[in-house]
């Protein structure tokens, strides 16, 4: 069940002039705490353009590991008559081989060496597609504070459409980029230099949410200023050891709403 997904989302970026900022609720007291207030720290008015990964930053990560590590193996199995843990096996070394290249988030690359229909398989667990808390609130404040907002996702253009398919939070971005579109993956040298030929951004004014420390990292090298981490991108997993780069634990606790109020 994803208790956030039960209706579209408010287009606010398009008509801002018929937005209320009375409908910006404030946290209370009572839900500060010290990480927040490190959080709440980030230099909002410094800050033209928002940058958010997709899986594990704005989603829940456990679509994605529920698909890649209980789904293609069950329909492996099934479909190739091999066990279930050798499917399990199978699929894991062939993902471990993948990693570090664009192939690894290609999904015509994974139906060709899997010989699944991933895509249409993809389909049957839409109901698993989640929106992580306060996303939506965190995006409607920065359209408020008139803010540019870029989904820049690794993820395949077609797992791309079915996520904004399927989570309603498409209308909220100024462009949404694949880094198929590239042909780089964002923790590929070059990918951030690139972009900016597509989407133009200043990286001193830039701010960027990824769960991925290889893609925090390349970021980083290639100037962009203001880098956050997430503390835990599967719902249904620990939360990640705090490593180079801040965590954000809950969106509730960088809102622009909040960083005023403790202002005052
Ligand atoms: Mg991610």
């Amino acid at each position: 069940m994803c208790p956030s997904n039960g209706h579209k989302p408010s287009p606010i970026w398009v008509r801002p002039d018929k937005v209320e900022p009375k409908e910006v609720e404030l946290a209370s007291d009572n839900d500060q705490t010290d990480n927040s207030r490190v959080n709440s720290m980030i230099p909002w008015t410094e800050i033209d353009t928002i940058m958010f990964d997709m899986d594990g930053t704005l989603l829940d990560l456990h679509f994605d590991n529920y698909f890649w590590q209980t789904l293609v193996p069950q329909m492996y199995s099934q479909t190739h008559g091999l066990e279930e843990q050798a499917a399990l096996e199978l699929v894991m070394r062939k993902n471990a081989e993948a990693k570090g290249r664009l192939d690894w988030y290609c999904l015509d690359y994974w139906e060709e060496e899997l010989k699944l229909d991933i895509k249409g398989l993809k389909a049957t667990i839409t109901h698993k597609i989640c929106i992580r808390p306060n996303v939506e609130q965190l995006l409607q404040e920065l359209h408020l504070h008139n803010k540019r907002l870029l989904l820049i996702t690794n993820a395949h253009p077609a797992s791309l459409a079915i996520k904004m398919e399927h989570s309603g939070i498409a209308d909220y971005f100024h462009e949404r980029i694949s880094s198929h579109e590239l042909k780089r993956a964002k923790e590929h040298h070059g990918f951030w230099e690139m972009l900016k030929q597509q989407a133009p951004y200043d990286p001193e004014r830039t701010i960027l949410f990824d769960d991925s420390l290889p893609v925090l990292r390349q970021a980083q090298r290639e100037g962009i200023r203001h880098l956050y981490a997430i503390k835990q991108p599967d719902s249904k997993r620990p939360g990640l050891e705090a490593e180079d780069f801040p965590q954000i634990e809950d969106f509730r606790h960088i809102m622009p709403s909040e960083l005023a109020r403790l202002d005052k």
